[in-house]
């Protein structure tokens, strides 16, 4: 072994795992280009293109030489823009000085806990959480307090659970509705009745992930931090990978009390800068102009996660329920444990997802990335050719299950 491959990682290095769904999505395209059949409903992406109009205002951008460093939270515009989204959309004040755009809304939520978190400080995260919340704040030496809402609970986490959890060493509570995973979305009423549980406690910051609003099937989206009781310490996160299909072009973006902003903009500031100068033009242009491509690409996806539900309901064993957002369906498998094809014996979601991967070809999340062991994840951003043909070679690993 060489010298260098003895030298140790840090320690913050070694207690974080890979991200499980850039993971699958890797196997996935390695057993494609080994020239098999592969379909891949492991990662979270809409396989929508961008709409035309914000290709259209990235090149003009382009042409007009906007090629440059951009301020470090963000170009004015994009600001101003992203300050008026939030109140016509969601009724959020936030100044323009208390946003920051980031290089995807994963790194706004890198820039959050590593201005947040002191070494063992605890974050609650409702889960199902998504793959990367507990890695990133185990990396700024946080330590994930995992809040778990299964199928019975629609997979959503009642305040009485949260109150019960809070200790002083709680920094901050984080979930995203509607929810990677689970598609599941919480209601004004149960986020209200969150924010009244977290009202007494001041030290306690609320990190609302909102980036699939727009695919959001319950004609309103709320935003927990429009209450009054959390009103003052809401960082709301979101991005333009999903509701605008540009998940390539890296743009994500906080509003934060104001010096939670200024925090972030140092963070940022040293280690990538201001994001990508002709994304942010676009971006701009994208939030104020037409939403008729973002409302039919919901529109598709409700078509699909209707389809995707009927086929699903009718394998045995796979329980599902109704997902009101994004795109995901997560159904609970929990009854085909400890069946067997002859060969493999499924013992838990991860069994599942490599058999239906190896032998099914369909690359699917297990569960376990995202804090729940029984179920897996499975993206329906695909064509309805691909998720029929997915779904009937599930069905067919299923059937050979005894
Ligand atoms: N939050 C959630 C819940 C997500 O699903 C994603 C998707 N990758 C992100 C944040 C990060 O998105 P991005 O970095 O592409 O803006
Ligand atoms: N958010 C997407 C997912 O959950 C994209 C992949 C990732 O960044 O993890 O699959």
């Amino acid at each position: 072994m060489s010298l260098v491959s003895n030298l140790p990682l840090s320690q913050r290095v070694q207690r974080m795992s890979e991200s499980e769904t850039l993971k699958m999505a890797q196997m996935a395209r390695e057993l494609k280009a080994q020239g098999h059949n592969v379909i891949n409903l492991s990662i979270g992406e809409p396989d929508f293109d961008t709409p035309a109009h914000i290709k259209e205002a990235a090149k003009q951008a382009l042409d007009e030489g906007f090629t440059k460093y951009t301020p470090v939270p963000g170009i004015p515009e994009l600001r101003e823009a992203i300050s008026t989204k939030f109140k016509r959309d969601n009724g959020l004040d936030y100044s323009p000085a208390q946003i920051v755009v980031s290089n995807g809304a994963k790194q706004s939520l890198a820039n959050i806990f590593l201005s947040i978190l002191d070494e063992g400080d605890e974050v609650l995260v409702l889960a199902p959480y998504w793959v990367s919340y507990s890695e990133i704040i185990k990396l700024a030496g946080g330590v994930p307090v995992i809040l778990y809402a299964g199928f019975d609970q629609d997979y959503k986490v009642p305040a009485a659970a949260v109150a019960q959890a809070i200790t002083p060493r709680t920094k901050a509570l984080l979930f995203s509705s509607p929810c990677n995973p689970t598609g599941s979305v919480y209601t004004a009423t149960e986020l209200e009745a969150i924010a009244k549980v977290l009202g007494p406690h001041e030290q306690i910051y609320v990190v609302a992930d909102e980036i699939y609003e727009y695919i959001n099937f319950t004609g309103k989206h709320a935003s927990i931090g429009t209450f009054p009781e959390v009103k003052e310490r809401t960082i709301t996160v979101n991005g333009f990978s999903k509701g605008f299909a540009m998940t390539g072009w890296r743009l994500g973006y906080m509003g934060a009390p104001k010096v939670i902003a200024d925090a972030c903009n140092k963070v940022q500031g040293q280690i990538t800068s201001g994001a990508n100068s002709f994304s942010q033009k676009a971006a701009a242009y994208a939030l104020l102009a037409d939403m008729t491509p973002t409302h039919q690409m919901r529109e598709a996806f409700l078509q699909r996660r209707d389809m995707v539900i009927g086929l699903l309901e009718k394998i045995p064993g796979m329980k599902v329920n109704l997902p009101q957002g994004a795109f995901y369906i997560f159904p609970d498998i929990s009854e085909l444990f400890g069946k067997s094809d002859g060969k493999t014996t499924i013992h838990n979601a991860n069994d599942f997802c490599d058999y239906v991967l190896m032998e099914g070809h369909v690359a699917v999340v297990s569960g376990s990335a995202f804090g729940a062991d029984e179920c897996f994840r499975l993206s329906y951003a695909a064509s309805e050719a691909e998720l029929r043909t997915a779904i009937e070679r599930i069905g067919n690993m299923v059937a050979r299950l005894h």
